[in-house]
């Protein structure tokens, strides 16, 4: 049973000014295993105070100082990696595997932005301008649950890289996960005030930091309706925003494709990070003509996934994260069952065998079309929709056909055509043929998927304000 009972401000962990406490769940177990004591708007404003005032010293340091400080965020990282992983099952329900692949990834951010900080052109001359990016100030990061440390070194690690200090807001439902990682960047000896940690509801410390008049920008990662919230609230006082949201992700297979391939991993990428990710696959586009084959294989893919205990070797799909998303995810599968989609692969209720924890059964529909809510909506879970077509042309409008643009698949076995279509697909991120990263190649989403990218030096530009400076070599007569 873990206590959170101290948010982290100006180097220390502190007692909250907020009383509220939340009871933390495992997903897989439904046992009670913390509670947190929530922040509010004082404790935001103490956070905001500090960081602050950090900026001053911070924004002054040399390439070569925050060098070192990405580094040793990443250490830090690397030495506690299997308690990371332990309370990240625990608390979130990821499959163990994947887990750890996910903490290794987020630690070597702070790598790859050491790389990208150090090439990156930090001063400019353009004609007769000297032009300085200089950092923005003070950034508040709000992120969700679904990959509390990637997200947390996905915004934390360009915000050193630029000088900038932070006030983080993670999910409240992921504050053991965020009290182990402050732990570590702690004991990286970053200096007081550049790193803040406030735990608490959005509506109350993540409405705050949006407010607060000496946070200049809001770096967020979340659902697209939360998106459009800061957005507004944020325009008040003019802050610079970079926002990842939601997506409904189409995965085209043409024609000529490799099905026994293209298809179970079609089905393994809707349902990574058991569905709940940003990026899946959630809409499977086929040739009317393969339908059969189509289902036969998608049936075969699932019934192989291992549904349980994100402790067990080789589960593939763990819990939903908490009893309401669990909730939503049953909605959404009784509302394609009503709308009239076609079950052709689990279904309502638990997996056999689970009766405890927030199981669902992974989900597959035929014969969906695009006026269906589960083609139109995040669902946020392991269920895939399958959408059919005539035409390359067609496929292309339905892969289109969408509010979000935040990733796309194409597979084909003509490289040139799979091109093609990747290039008319209104997407921040195309994979064509197979899964694959590049850690310092732009992520984010087009539409209402959000504003602005991360990684690499498209993110790190976003922590940099332009200043232009003339004159600054003419000598006075
Ligand atoms: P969410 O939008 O409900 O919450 C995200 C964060 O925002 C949480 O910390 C929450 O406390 C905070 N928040 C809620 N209301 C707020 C308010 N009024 N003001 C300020 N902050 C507020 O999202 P979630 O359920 O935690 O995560 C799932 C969503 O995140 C999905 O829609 C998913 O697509 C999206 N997501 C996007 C990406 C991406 O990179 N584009 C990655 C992961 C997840």
């Amino acid at each position: 049973m873990r206590n959170i009972d101290r948010i982290y401000i100006n180097g220390k962990f502190v007692k909250p000014h907020g009383t509220e406490t939340m009871d933390l769940i495992n997903p897989a177990t439904e046992e009670v295993i913390g509670r947190v004591t929530l922040g509010d708007e004082q404790d935001i404003r103490d956070a905001v105070t500090a960081a602050k005032a950090a900026f001053k010293t911070f924004s002054a340091t040399t390439i070569e100082e925050r060098a070192r400080m990405l580094q040793r965020l990443h250490d830090v990282m690397m030495e506690k990696f299997d308690d990371l992983n332990q309370v990240a099952v625990e608390e979130y329900g990821a499959p163990a595997a994947a887990t750890a692949g996910r903490t290794r990834y987020a630690a070597a951010n702070f790598l790859h932005n050491m790389d990208v900080m150090k090439e990156f052109q930090f001063e400019k001359r353009i004609g007769k301008a000297k032009v300085a990016l200089e950092p923005l100030g003070v950034i508040g990061m709000i992120t969700p649950w679904n990959a509390n440390y990637t997200h947390i070194s996905t915004k934390l690690a360009p915000a050193i890289a630029a000088g900038c200090t932070v006030v983080i807001k993670a999910s409240e439902l992921s504050a053991i996960q965020t009290q182990e990682i402050t732990e570590c960047f702690h004991e990286a000896g970053i200096p007081a005030g550049v790193i803040n940690f406030v735990n608490g509801r959005g509506d109350v410390v993540g409405a705050e930091l949006t407010r607060h008049p000496d946070v200049a920008m809001i770096s967020f990662t979340g659902s697209t309706n939360v998106g459009r919230i800061i957005a507004r609230d944020g325009a008040a006082t003019m802050k610079r925003m970079v926002l990842e949201l939601g997506g409904k992700s189409p995965n085209v297979i043409l024609d000529d494709a490799d099905y026994a391939k293209a298809i179970p991993l079609a089905v393994m990428t809707a349902f990574s990070n058991s569905g709940q990710a940003c990026h899946v696959g959630s809409r499977l586009i086929i040739p009317e003509s393969r339908l059969e084959e189509v289902k036969q294989l998608v049936v075969k893919t699932v019934e192989g996934i291992k549904v349980g205990s994100p402790r067990e070797e080789g589960t593939f799909i763990g819990p939903m994260v908490n009893r309401k998303q669990y909730d939503t995810v049953q909605r959404y599968i009784r509302l394609g069952a009503e709308e009239g989609a076609e079950l052709i692969v689990g279904g309502p209720g638990r997996p056999e065998g689970l009766e405890t924890g927030y199981f669902v059964k992974p989900t597959v529909f035929a014969n969906v079309s695009m006026d269906m809510t589960i083609a139109k909506e995040e669902i946020f879970g392991p269920v895939l929709s399958i959408l059919t077509y005539k035409t390359e042309e067609e496929a292309i409008e339905i892969a289109n056909d969408t509010i979000y643009g935040l990733s796309a698949y194409v597979s084909s076995a003509d490289l040139a055509r799979a091109n093609r279509v990747a290039s008319r697909i209104v997407a921040g991120r195309v994979l064509i043929n197979g899964l694959y990263d590049e850690p310092k190649a732009p992520f984010g989403g087009f539409k209402q998927s959000g504003i602005g990218r991360e990684f690499g030096a498209y993110g790190l530009e976003a922590y940099v304000e332009p200043k232009t400076i003339m004159g600054h070599d003419v000598v006075p007569q």
